[in-house]
């Protein structure tokens, strides 16, 4: 999910500023920065042996977070942002983590398999613990998506986050 800030374009006066200007929607986007990334995997199929749909779950959302946490090694290493939110879902069942920028190593850093997997550890840690899954469409789900809404404004309303407006001639 992105946050973006655009301006109008103006009023074209030439058939190429036309153009440019339907392509882009008569708008210029001069921010755009990510607030929460996302990692959606399948549920457990409709024919998971009875009594196991959840250790699928469970094993959808871990690799969610493996991937996750290779999205925001990258996140960081490309936007100057300290945090992000970090959403793992599979199916209907989800988790989340605010994630800040020494929870995952630095883009350049030379781990060896032991530091990684001590690493991904914490990193999977910050999504809570082994059975807090949420549910979407339930009461604790929509509490917990709010959470994660206000700290996306949280982020995007910090001083000097959006640049100005840029003026357009
Ligand atoms: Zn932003």
């Amino acid at each position: 999910m992105s946050h973006v800030a655009s301006v109008v374009l103006p009023a074209p006066a030439t058939k190429n500023e036309e153009e440019h200007s339907n392509h882009r929607g008569g708008r210029k986007a001069y921010h755009q920065c990510g607030a929460v990334i996302t990692e959606l995997k399948k549920p457990a199929g409709r024919l998971t042996d009875p009594g196991t749909p959840a250790k699928h779950v469970s094993v959808n959302i871990k690799q969610a977070q493996i991937e996750l946490f290779a999205y925001c090694k990258a996140y960081f290493a490309c936007h100057s942002e300290d945090s992000v939110i970090a959403f793992a879902a599979a199916g209907p069942f989800w988790k989340w983590a605010s994630v800040s920028r020494g929870d995952v190593p630095g883009w350049s850093d030379q781990l060896d398999a032991k530091e990684l997997r001590i690493k991904q550890e914490r990193f999977d840690a910050k999504f809570g613990k082994k059975r807090r899954l949420f549910v979407l469409g339930t009461e604790k789900s929509d509490v917990e998506l709010t959470k994660i809404r206000e700290a996306c404004i949280s982020m995007v309303s910090k001083k000097d986050h959006t640049p100005k407006v840029p003026i357009l001639e």
